[in-house]
C-alpha cells in the first residue's frame, strides 16, 4: 500500500488529538498513576527538561531562555496579541469560506444558518473580554464574602488580605498577576480573551468555546460535503452503480481532486484545519463541563490535586475542635497580623462552624479537616491554634467539597446566573 499526503494528515490528526487529550486530561485525579497520567509527565515535564538540557550544552541555554521570555510575554502580560491572532485566523478562514465554498452550498437552511453561526465567536469573544470577570473592590468585598463561604480546606478565613489589592480574599477568589486585581470565583486568566475568566464572565467564556466548537464542527461538515459533491461530480457523475466500496485508489482520486482546482485546494485546507483544531476545543469544553460537574474551578482543581497529594503522603490530619473558640482565634489573628485591615470593611471573619454538603463527609459534627494550601503549592501543616489532631484523612472522598452543590442544575445555576452585588 502506498502512503499519500492524506494518510499523513490523518495520522497527524490522530497523534495531535492524542497529545492534546493527554496534556489536558492527564493531570486529572482519575488518571493519576495510569498510562495517561504517566504520558503527561513524560510530555509535560520530562521531554521539556531534556530539551532544555540539550539546549544548554549546545547554545548555552539561549533557545530555552528566548522561548521562556516569549512564552512569559504571551501568557503573563496584558495585551491583545493572542486575541488579535485568533480574530485574524478566524476572519481569514471565513473570508476563504465565503469566497470558495459558499457558492457550492445550495441548501437554503445552511445558507440561513451559516452567517449568524459564523458571527457568534466574535460576539462571545467581545462579551468575555469586556465583561468584568468579578473584580473584588472595597465596595463589593463584603457581598463576595457572603456569597462564597470558606470551606476551611482549600480556602480558609485566616488568609491574609491581598498584598496588592489590600482587600480580604473571599473564598474561591484569586489575585490575577496579569490583571493586577483579585477576581471572584477565579477560574483562570485567559490570553485568548485578554481577561480573567471569573464569576461574571464564565458563562460568556463557555459560550465562546461552544461557538468555536460549532464553527469548527459545522465548518468541517460543510467543507467536506462540498468536496464530496465535487468528488461525485468528477468521478461518479451517474452516481454509484452499487453500494460504494472504498479502495486505496479512491484516496488517490481525493488527492487529485484536492489539487484539481484552486477552490478545491482552499476548501480542503479549511476542512483539514477545522478538523485538526476541533478535538482540542472538544477536549477543552469537556474539561470545563467536568469541572462544573465537580463544582470546582480550574484554579481549585489544582488545589484539590495538592490536597490529594498530601493525603497520599499521609500529611493531612483531622482536627477536633477541642477548646477551640472562634472569637478568641479571631482576636489573635487580628493582633498577630498587626494590620487589622479586615475590620476596615466590617467583614465578619468567623469560621463556618460545621462544614457539610449533606453527604455526611468530614466536617460534620464539629470535626474538621484543616489544611492550608497556598497558591504556589507550599503547604502549611502547622497545627491550628486550639485544635487537637486526631487522625489522618484516609482519602479524598472523605472530604466534602462545599462548592459542589450536588445536582446537575445547582452547579450550573451558579455558572449561568451569578449573583450581582
Ligand atoms: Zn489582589
Ligand atoms: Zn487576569
Amino acid at each position: 500500500m502506498q502512503f499519500t499526503a492524506l494518510h499523513y494528515v490523518v495520522a497527524f490528526i490522530v497523534i495531535f488529538s492524542t497529545i492534546v487529550f493527554i496534556v489536558l486530561f492527564g493531570r486529572l485525579p482519575a488518571f493519576k498513576g495510569t498510562i495517561v497520567g504517566k504520558a503527561r509527565t513524560l510530555l509535560w515535564h520530562w521531554i521539556p527538561a531534556k530539551l532544555v538540557a540539550i539546549d544548554k550544552t549546545i547554545t548555552g541555554g539561549r533557545i530555552s531562555d528566548a522561548t521562556r521570555s516569549c512564552g512569559n510575554y504571551l501568557i503573563n502580560d496584558k495585551h491583545w496579541g493572542v486575541a488579535i491572532f485568533y480574530v485574524t485566523i478566524l476572519t481569514v478562514a471565513l473570508i476563504f469560506f465565503f469566497k470558495d465554498a459558499w457558492r457550492h452550498i445550495m441548501n437554503p437552511i445552511h445558507r440561513l444558518l451559516i452567517p449568524p453561526l459564523a458571527f457568534q465567536p466574535y460576539f462571545y469573544l467581545y462579551l468575555s473580554a469586556f465583561t468584568d470577570p468579578g473584580t473584588i473592590t472595597p465596595s463589593n468585598v463584603s457581598r463576595m464574602l457572603e456569597i462564597f463561604p470558606y470551606d476551611d480546606i482549600i480556602f480558609y478565613p485566616d488568609m491574609p488580605p491581598c498584598r496588592t489589592c489590600h482587600t480580604p480574599k473571599p473564598a474561591r477568589s484569586k489575585h490575577c498577576s496579569v490583571c493586577k486585581h483579585c477576581i471572584a470565583r477565579m477560574d483562570h486568566h485567559c490570553a485568548w480573551i485578554n481577561n480573567c475568566v471569573g464569576y461574571y464572565n464564565y458563562r460568556f467564556f463557555l459560550a465562546f468555546i461552544v461557538s468555536n466548537l460549532i464553527v469548527l464542527a459545522y465548518g468541517s461538515y460543510l467543507t467536506f460535503s462540498v468536496l464530496y459533491k465535487e468528488y461525485m461530480r468528477q468521478y461518479f457523475p451517474e452516481g454509484y452503480d452499487s453500494a460504494p466500496k472504498y479502495y486505496w485508489a479512491d484516496y488517490i482520486k481525493w488527492m487529485k481532486l484536492i489539487h484539481s482546482q484552486n477552490w478545491t485546494a482552499t476548501v480542503s485546507s479549511l476542512f483539514m484545519i477545522s478538523t485538526l483544531v476541533l478535538p482540542l476545543v472538544i477536549a477543552f469544553l469537556a474539561q470545563h463541563l467536568l469541572f462544573i460537574h465537580q463544582g470546582v474551578t480550574t484554579n481549585e482543581s489544582e488545589k484539590w490535586g495538592e490536597v490529594e497529594w498530601a493525603i497520599k503522603n499521609g500529611m493531612l490530619y483531622i482536627y477536633e475542635d477541642g477548646q477551640f473558640n472562634a472569637e478568641n482565634d479571631m482576636t489573635e489573628t487580628a493582633t498577630g497580623s498587626g494590620s487589622g485591615s479586615e475590620s476596615e470593611y466590617g467583614v465578619a471573619r468567623s469560621r463556618p462552624g460545621i462544614l457539610t454538603n449533606g453527604k455526611g463527609k468530614l466536617g460534620k459534627s464539629g470535626r474538621r479537616v484543616h489544611i492550608h494550601v497556598y497558591g504556589d503549592g507550599e503547604m502549611n501543616r502547622s497545627v491550628p491554634h486550639g485544635m487537637v489532631q486526631t487522625e489522618k484523612v484516609p482519602d479524598l472522598d472523605s472530604i466534602c467539597n462545599i462548592y459542589d452543590k450536588g445536582g446537575i442544575f445547582q452547579n450550573w445555576e451558579e455558572v449561568l446566573f451569578p449573583k450581582y452585588t
